[in-house]
Formats: structure tokens, C-alpha cells, sequence
């Protein structure tokens, strides 16, 4: 049995890997939720805003080859017209002419729709929620794995950044210390933003050729996009605000990004249907404390992650161990590849 611990993208798409090739696994999944870091949150009129993970690039092959074995559809983002930029408090927001970037993309009915559809391809009884794992004990050729329940199996998948499993999981024997470290000092990637959504009946912007797309060294709102879905039919803005926000009350932050849009955009933007958040540094099962201030995807991709332990028993997974774009979607779909790859050919070689 081979046990992974965690549900994001990395874990179910292993999962989903094995599952193709009769190998039984259990998931082991913190939250009452699956999908970790990508969340698409569907709100009063069901407009697919998201929480998470929202963009992708061409140079994310490894995603989109995955889309398209799912045959799940994407879109390019919206960019089409003005472009504000807010560079100082006082300042009203000028327009400003960007340069021609190569095209992102978003997920048609939301990232989530990657999530659910990998799900639904696993049996429920093999995604176990609300099992926040704690200690993994390691017997000769066969683990313990304790988190509400108590699980056994003879291979366990870490699919959870590396700094929550140093910080959080208890492992007997111990891991090197080496590992430790680096672990404890991998920056999780958004570990610590506040995304914001906000609906609407219309999509008022569009209409006065504005794009949505707003850029502020102020904020409260720093990075703003057009965030209607794949056919223009459910209208929302999307974007980041400053981290610091994370200390105001629910209401007076919600205030303050709404004010912030009726500056730059007028009057029609207090008009909103929803307004949606997520600050990330308050998901246990996601953020954690670091020791040291940590620069963005910090030992992300450290080589350390591709090595085995106990025994070769225990692989590391998860965006931040992937080798190429560690952090993103596609490091996630990297490593999953990576690591169900690993266990197959095992397997295989045990038949023999
Ligand atoms: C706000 C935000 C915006 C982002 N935007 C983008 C973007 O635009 N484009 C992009 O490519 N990427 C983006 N990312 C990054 C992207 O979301 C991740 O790279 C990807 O989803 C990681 O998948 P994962 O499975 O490796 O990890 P996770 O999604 O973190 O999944 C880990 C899972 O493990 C669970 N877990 C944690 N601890 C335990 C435990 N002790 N026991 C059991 N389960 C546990 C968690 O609940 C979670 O479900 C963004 C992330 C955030 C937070």
C-alpha cells in the first residue's frame, strides 16, 4: 500500500497515475477539501473566481500536456484595453501602454476543474479527509502513519511543501539533518498572499475599453486582472493585495479594496455582487512560520528532493521539489510525473 500524504495537485495526479496501473494507494488530506493551493470558489451566481493558483504559460508543458490527456479546456486571459498604474497614494491612476507579453492562460470553470476532475477519477474511499498527518515511523519495510487514524503501508509520498513536513511531521528514525534544514528552509510559493475577487452583473470595465488589469505600488489592491470566465458570461476582477492588509477586519479591508476600485474605475465597481478573499498566511495547511527570512522559491527544486529515503520508502513530491518551474501548477504536475514514474518502475521490477 503506498500512502501520500496530501490532496493538492501533486497528490491526486500521482494518484491518479497509480490508480491507472492497478497499484493501491491511500491519500491522507488535512483539510476537509481537496486541491490544496488551487481553490476556485464559486460564489452567489456561480462565477468561477479563484483563491489559488489561476495562470499558466506555454512554457508550462508539462500542465498543459496534462490538460489536454484530461481534455479539459483553457483560455487566454483578457488584457484588451486601458491599463491603470497607481504609482503614488495621492496620485489618481494613469493609464499606461505595456508591453506586448506572451500570452497567460486560465482553466476553463476554474483551476478546480483540473482538481475535481482527477478526483472523481479516484474511488472516494482512496482520498481520506480531514487526516492531518503528524508522525510517520518507519519499521524496517513498513511505515506507521499517524494522523486522526492510524495507516500502514510500505512506501509513503511527502506531496506537501517541504518547510510543513520538516515543521510539522514527526519522523522516526529521523530524517538527515541535511534534508531537514534545506526542507525548513524551502520558501512555499504564495505561502503568505491575500487574493482578492470581486463579482459582478456586468462587466462595466469592458465597456469603457478599460482591460481590468491595474497595477499599484500603494494599494491596498497591488495587482488587479479581468476575471470573467471562459465565455464572457460571469463577471469578476481578481487580483492581490498588499500582505499587510492581513491586520484590518474583515469589513474594513473589504472596504478598503472596494474604494480603491471606485477610485480607478468609478462609481460602478461599489456595485458588486461578491467579494471573495483568501489570506493564505492564515492556512495552517499551507503557511508556516520560518526560521529565517526566506527570498522567493528559496531551495525550490534543491536537488535533495530527488533522492529516496528509508530504504528508498519514502519520495519526496510537491510543486516545490519539482526541477523545472518548482512552486507552479506545472512544477506540481513535474513532480507527480516524476515520483508515480518512480514507484511504477518498482513495482514493476518487484514482478519480475
Ligand atoms: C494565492 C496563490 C496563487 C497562486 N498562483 C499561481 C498561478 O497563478 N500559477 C501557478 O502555476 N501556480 C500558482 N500558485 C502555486 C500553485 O498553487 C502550487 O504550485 C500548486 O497548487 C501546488 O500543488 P501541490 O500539490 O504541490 O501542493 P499543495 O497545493 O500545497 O497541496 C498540499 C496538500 O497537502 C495538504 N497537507 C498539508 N499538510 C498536511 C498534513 N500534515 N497531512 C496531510 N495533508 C496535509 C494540504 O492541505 C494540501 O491539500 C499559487 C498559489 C497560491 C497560494
Amino acid at each position: 500500500m503506498i500512502i501520500i500524504i496530501g490532496a493538492g495537485l501533486s497528490g491526486l495526479l500521482t494518484a491518479y497515475r497509480l490508480k491507472k496501473e492497478g497499484i493501491p494507494f491511500k491519500i491522507l488530506e488535512a483539510r476537509t477539501r481537496v486541491g490544496g493551493r488551487i481553490n476556485t470558489n464559486y460564489g452567489t451566481n456561480n462565477t468561477p473566481v479563484e483563491m489559488g493558483a489561476t495562470w499558466f504559460g506555454d512554457q508550462h508543458t508539462h500542465l498543459i500536456a496534462l490538460l489536454k490527456e484530461l481534455g479539459i479546456n483553457y483560455f487566454e486571459q483578457f488584457m484588451d484595453g486601458t491599463v491603470f498604474f497607481q504609482p503614488f497614494s495621492s496620485s489618481q491612476a494613469e493609464s499606461i501602454q505595456i508591453p506586448s507579453q506572451p500570452p497567460s492562460y486560465r482553466i476553463s470553470g476554474g483551476t478546480s476543474n483540473l482538481i475535481n476532475t482527477l478526483y472523481q477519477k479516484l474511488d472516494k474511499d482512496e482520498v481520506l479527509l480531514d487526516q492531518p498527518v503528524t508522525e510517520i515511523k518507519f519499521y524496517e519495510n513498513s511505515f506507521q502513519v499517524v494522523a486522526k487514524d492510524i495507516f500502514k503501508g510500505n512506501t509513503v509520498i511527502l506531496s506537501i511543501p517541504p518547510k510543513l513536513w520538516s515543521k510539522k511531521i514527526l519522523f522516526e528514525p529521523l530524517l538527515p539533518s541535511n534534508l531537514m534544514k534545506i526542507a525548513s528552509q524551502t520558501h512555499t510559493w504564495m505561502e503568505d498572499s491575500i487574493k482578492v475577487a470581486i463579482t459582478y452583473e456586468q462587466p462595466f470595465w469592458q465597456q469603457q475599453n478599460l482591460s481590468g488589469t491595474m497595477f499599484s505600488n500603494t494599494g491596498p489592491v497591488t495587482e488587479l486582472y479581468d476575471h470573467c470566465d471562459h465565455n464572457r458570461s460571469k463577471y469578476a476582477l481578481c487580483g492581490f493585495i498588499n500582505s499587510s492588509l492581513q491586520n484590518l477586519v474583515y469589513k474594513e479591508r473589504r472596504a478598503n479594496v472596494i474604494n480603491q476600485l471606485i477610485n480607478v474605475f468609478g462609481e460602478k465597481a461599489g456595485d458588486f455582487i461578491d467579494y471573495e478573499e483568501c489570506i493564505w498566511s492564515k492556512e495552517e495547511n499551507t503557511f508556516e512560520e520560518s526560521e529565517i527570512a526566506l527570498f522567493p522559491h528559496q531551495n525550490n527544486g534543491n536537488p535533495i528532493f530527488s533522492k529516496t529515503f528509508f530504504n528508498d520508502k519514502l519520495l519526496i513530491s510537491s510543486s516545490e521539489s519539482a526541477l523545472e518551474f518548482p512552486g507552479y501548477m506545472n512544477g506540481a504536475v513535474y513532480s507527480a510525473n516524476v515520483t508515480a514514474r518512480k514507484i511504477i518502475s518498482t513495482n514493476l521490477e518487484n514482478q519480475k
